[in-house]
């Protein structure tokens, strides 16, 4: 069975990153999207709330597995049975550190192999960090992320509202 890990932050998961998987769901048999606890970046959404916003945008699809992990991507990767590391490709900008990365990974575990998708017309400009910066200043950005996160999202902005 090919299995995929695809690893982020997730913070929070828009329809660029459910593209990317529902392209990669085409590919492989399995495919596990790998939340990355963090311990660096100050999330919106703790690692709990990610895990279950992703699974509910997906929930129609059964060779979707949902997970979080520490550490190296590579050890976990090893540690599912997954072959391939799924990311996206936006913009040239994000080639360089994409690049570099999957070099990295390479040197650490040469059995794993990236492979890069890219995004669509539609999700070229979505990021996670835009979003958020939209949504906490108000702004609707219903048009970019599944249902349960637009919920999320104003919920929160209500809550900060009161
Ligand atoms: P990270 O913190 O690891 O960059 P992200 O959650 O930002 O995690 O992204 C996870 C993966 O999804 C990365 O490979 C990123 O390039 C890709 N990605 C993010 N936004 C988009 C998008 N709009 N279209 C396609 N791929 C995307």
């Amino acid at each position: 069975m090919r299995i995929a890990v695809y690893p982020g932050s997730f913070d929070p998961f828009t329809l660029g990153h459910l593209d990317i998987l529902e392209r990669a769901t085409g590919i492989f048999d399995k495919v596990i999207v790998a939340v990355l606890e963090n311990p660096n970046k100050s999330p919106l959404f703790s690692v709990e709330e990610r895990i279950e916003m992703i699974g509910e945008s997906v929930a129609q699809n059964g060779n979707v597995e949902v997970d979080s992990f520490d550490g190296l991507t590579v050890d976990y990767a090893k540690k599912v049975g997954a072959g391939s590391l799924v990311r996206g490709l936006r913009a040239t900008s994000d080639f360089e550190s994409e690049f570099q990365m999957a070099l990295f990974n390479r040197k650490l575990a040469p059995e794993v192999t990236t492979v890069f998708l890219m995004t669509s017309f539609a999700n070229v400009f979505l990021s996670s960090s835009l979003i958020k910066e939209v949504a906490r200043h108000g702004g609707n950005v219903d048009f970019a992320v599944p249902e349960s996160v637009a919920k999320r999202l104003a919920r929160l902005a209500e809550n900060r509202g009161q």
